[in-house]
């Protein structure tokens, strides 16, 4: 049984064909520049050499279906049917208050997907164009949705509550709601795994650490508090978003620099982060390249960026009143060793100790806290897609 797993963005969109037999990637591939000059499929397939399609393409199901076509490619395909294909999961963002798990998609789960586009108005809209793309090319398959905030939904009242009017929760779902559940959860369950425990009897703080990152608090296997909100914009400093912020510089903002409402929103979520402190990038390995060259804007970049995560970190060891082991992943997460390093710097007193040579190390599943630590700290690797994948099975069966 093979399972496709789709996550659209507003221009491009990743996928990847898993075999549930033995959970192994069949062929993983990214279209960029959907409905823009420059469209481009890129394909991988272990064991043969990456392939690159140029094509236009004018929108999502036009994408879609030289994903379709590619993957069904008498040279380039992995498969010799669509009908191989038993499910599709979708990644979608923001699954509100209803969806505490994934479902699968029905008209009436659509209807709430547009509902919860006001809720996350940058990320829905292009999943829920992905998902009817890919029902118009496959009506006969099931899909199923994955939610990014779904694992979050078990956050208690005190932690997802903000200190805004009660009435605004009740009639205008404002609270935390929290994302890249599908990665916190996957490195929890195989951080437990790794233990040889039971996780009912875990405490782990997770950091995905990448373009956009998060911190959870995961206790006994659900997550119990995490860094992200409303919107993935609070928590820690990001690439380009801000993260934490007094809200009363918003307002300032408006009245003595002018600036319309636009404006401010494009400042906090496309101008901030270590792109803004640093002014050179919002990539981290630009930042770190130039830092090491002696640029001290990337430097405090850095330092701010290490500091709120560590800040985090703090922050749910003392919710959870401890913590057994804290997670590495994503992009920076599972690859920089030296913003790794950073974080842990200075946490003995809690008897968090890193071994700095087990540390250096690249994308690989790892511990690398000292034999002495009280506390593990494990590098990760996250697979939202297998996760995805996983999920799509079960509610399959
Ligand atoms: P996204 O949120 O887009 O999924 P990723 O998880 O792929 O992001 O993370 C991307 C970030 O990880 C980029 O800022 C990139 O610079 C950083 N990154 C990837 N590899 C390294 C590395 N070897 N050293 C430092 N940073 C890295």
């Amino acid at each position: 049984m093979k399972v496709l797993v789709i996550n659209c963005g507003s221009s491009s969109l990743k996928y990847q064909l898993i075999n549930m037999e033995n959970e192994a990637s069949l062929a993983t591939g990214l279209v960029e520049r959907i409905a823009i000059e420059g469209s481009k499929l890129t394909q991988k397939v272990d064991g043969r050499e990456k392939y690159v399609l140029t094509v236009p393409m004018k929108n999502h199901k036009e994408a879609i279906s030289h994903v379709i076509n590619t993957l069904l490619d008498d040279v380039q395909g992995v498969i010799k049917s669509s009908d191989e294909i038993s499910a599709v999961g979708h990644r979608v963002v923001h699954g509100g208050e209803k969806y505490s798990a994934s479902v699968i998609i029905t008209d009436e789960v659509m209807k709430d997907l547009e509902e919860f586009s006001q809720l996350a108005p940058l990320h829905n809209p292009p999943n829920i164009i992905g998902i009817n793309a890919c029902k118009e090319l496959m009506p006969n398959t099931p899909m199923v949705a994955v939610f990014d905030t779904a694992f979050h939904q078990t956050m208690p009242e005190k932690a997802f509550l903000y200190g805004l009017p009660y009435e605004l929760y009740k009639e205008n779902h404002i609270r935390k709601y929290g994302f890249h559940g599908t990665s916190h959860k996957y490195v929890s369950q195989r951080a437990a795994e790794i233990l040889g425990e039971d996780i009912k009897g875990l405490k782990l703080v997770t950091c995905h650490l990448g373009n956009g990152s998060s911190v959870a608090a995961v206790n006994g296997g659900i997550s119990v508090d995490t860094s992200m909100g409303f919107t993935p914009l609070e928590g820690l400093l990001m690439g380009t978003r801000c993260g934490d912020i007094d809200p009363a510089i918003i307002p300032y903002l408006m009245d003595v620099k002018g600036y319309s409402y636009e404006e401010v929103n494009n400042i906090m979520n496309k101008k901030s982060g270590v792109l803004g402190l640093s002014g050179v990038s919002s990539d981290f390995r630009d930042i770190e390249d130039a830092a090491a060259e002696g640029n001290e804007r990337a430097k405090l970049a850095l330092d701010v960026f290490h500091y709120r995560v560590k800040k985090y970190i703090g922050y749910f060891m003392a919710a959870m009143n401890g913590v057994d082991a804290i997670i590495f992943t994503a992009g920076l997460g599972e690859n920089a060793a030296e913003t790794r390093e950073e974080i842990i710097a200075d946490m003995e007193w809690f008897g968090i100790k890193m071994d700095k040579e087990k540390n250096k190390v690249r994308g690989q599943e790892r511990i690398v806290s000292t034999d002495d630590s009280k506390v593990k700290i494990i590098i990760i690797p996250t697979n939202e897609e297998l996760m995805i994948a996983r999920d799509t099975l079960t509610l399959l069966k």
